[in-house]
C-alpha cells in the first residue's frame, strides 16, 4: 500500500489529555533487548526503481543507517516492472547485491527478497532469505511458491486487508492460503503495512500461528513519508538469539516479533511484555516525608511513546489513571499506598499495544522500596 492512514491521528485523539506535545520522529529507532534475546530493528518489505520504488537501491541503506535499522530486504515486485524500458532488470537478484555493497562496510543486514505480486486470491507476498529470486520467475503462482520453499524462504502475506485487494477491508482466506499453510510455504503476515494496521490481520495470525509482520512498504523516501509527518516508519522487531542472519531466520519462523508504528506495537504477549518491561525503567522509589504517597520515578528508554492505563491496586495521587511517557522521557509518578510498603506489584495496561484483537496487554514491574 502506498499512503498512510489515519492510525496515528486516532490514536492521538484518543488521549486528548496528552495534546501539547508535538510527535516528531526521533528517527533514530531503539528497543532495549529483552531477557535471552537481542531485539533487531527490521523493515522487511521496500520497494526501490527495480520496481516501482522511486529510489535507487543504496538510498535505502543510507536511510536504514539514519533509522538505526539492524536488518532491511529490498523486495521488488516480480510481476510489476513499470520501469523495465529505463531499467530492463535482467537479473532480480541485482537490487540485493547494490544494497549489499553499499552496506558492506556497516552494521546493516541486509536479506534477498521479493514480492509476489498477483491478484487474488493470491494477492502479494514477500519471499526473503531466497537464494535466487529469478528462480521465482514462474507463470504458475504454484511453483513460484514451492520455489521458495524450495530456497527455504521466509514467506509473508503482504497487506491482505488492502481495499483494492478485499473491499471489505478484510483479509480474504481462500483454499490457497490453506494450501500454502498446509504445505509449509506461508509463514507470515503483515498486520501493520505503511501505517495501517488491521486486527482482522492479526486474528488470522494468531488463528494460523502466522508470525506478526509490520513493514513500510516504502516507495518514495522514509523522510518524506513518514519523518516529516511526524512519524516514524513501520518496523518489525524480532526477537533472535544472536545477531546473525541465521537467528534472525529462526526468530521469524518461531513467531517471536512485535510489528511497531509509532506507540502501536502488536505482538504476541510472550514477547510484548518483556518489551514492555525492558523500555520502562524503574529508576527510583521512596515515600514522600510522613505520607503514604509513593514517588516512582520511570524512563522510557524505548523511542516509542508509552501509554498506559494503571491496574495497580492503587490509585494514582494527582492525576487520572494514565499514564503517558515520551521516548526517552523521564517521567515522577505518584501513587497512593495508604500504608507503607516495602516492595509494589507496579501493574500498567499498555493502551497502544495489542496482544490480540481488542486485547491490551498488562506488564509487571517489582519495586523495592527503601
Ligand atoms: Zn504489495
Ligand atoms: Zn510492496
Amino acid at each position: 500500500m502506498k499512503t498512510l492512514a489515519g492510525v496515528f491521528l486516532l490514536l492521538s485523539m484518543g488521549f486528548g489529555f496528552a495534546q501539547g506535545h508535538d510527535h516528531k520522529s526521533t528517527r533514530a529507532l531503539s528497543f532495549p533487548d529483552v531477557p535471552g534475546y537481542v531485539t533487531l530493528k527490521t523493515d522487511l518489505h521496500q520497494h526501490t526503481v527495480f520496481s516501482d520504488g522511486e529510489v535507487w537501491p543504496t538510498i535505502r541503506v543510507q536511510e536504514a543507517l539514519r533509522d538505526n535499522l539492524d536488518v532491511i530486504s529490498l523486495t521488488e515486485h516480480l510481476e510489476y516492472q513499470p520501469f523495465k524500458d529505463d531499467i530492463p532488470h535482467p537479473d532480480r537478484n541485482r537490487v540485493f547485491e547494490l544494497a549489499l555493497q553499499e552496506a558492506k562496510d556497516h552494521d546493516l543486514m541486509v536479506i534477498n527478497g521479493t514480492e509476489i505480486t498477483r491478484g487474488n486470491p493470491i494477492g502479494h507476498c514477500n519471499a526473503i532469505f531466497i537464494d535466487d529470486a529469478n528462480k521465482l520467475m514462474q507463470q504458475d503462482s504454484i511453483l513460484q511458491f514451492a520455489e521458495a520453499k524450495k530456497q527455504d524462504a521466509f514467506v509473508f502475506w503482504n497487506h491482505p486487508n488492502a481495499e483494492w485487494l478485499s473491499p471489505t477491508g478484510n483479509p480474504i482466506w481462500t483454499n490457497f492460503q490453506e494450501e500454502r499453510l498446509k504445505k509449509g510455504e506461508l509463514h507470515g503476515i503483515e498486520v501493520i503495512n505503511a501505517g495501517y494496521f488491521d486486527e482482522a490481520s492479526l486474528a488470522l495470525a494468531l488463528k494460523y500461528n502466522l508470525t506478526i509482520m509490520g513493514t513500510s512498504d516504502v516507495h518514495g523516501l522514509v523522510a518524506w513519508d513518514y519523518i516529516e509527518k511526524g512519524n516514524s516508519r513501520p518496523v518489525t522487531l524480532v526477537f533472535a538469539k544472536e545477531k546473525t542472519e541465521a537467528s534472525l531466520k529462526e526468530a521469524l519462523f518461531a513467531g517471536r516479533t512485535v510489528a511497531v508504528f509509532n506507540e502501536l506495537l502488536v505482538g504476541k504477549e510472550d514477547v510484548l511484555v518483556p518489551l514492555l518491561e525492558a523500555s520502562l525503567h524503574i529508576e527510583k522509589a521512596s515515600y514522600l516525608e510522613s505520607t503514604t504517597i509513593l514517588e516512582i520515578q520511570l524512563r522510557n528508554s524505548c523511542s516509542s511513546r508509552l501509554l498506559f492505563e494503571n491496574a495497580t491496586d492503587f490509585e494514582f495521587y494527582g492525576i487520572p489513571p494514565l499514564l503517558e511517557i515520551e521516548a526517552g522521557e523521564t517521567k515522577v509518578l505518584q501513587i497512593k499506598t495508604l500504608e507503607t510498603l516495602n516492595r509494589l506489584d507496579l501493574k500498567l495496561k499498555a493502551i497502544a499495544c495489542y496482544t490480540a484483537p481488542k486485547t491490551q496487554p498488562i506488564a509487571h514491574w517489582e519495586i523495592l522500596i527503601h
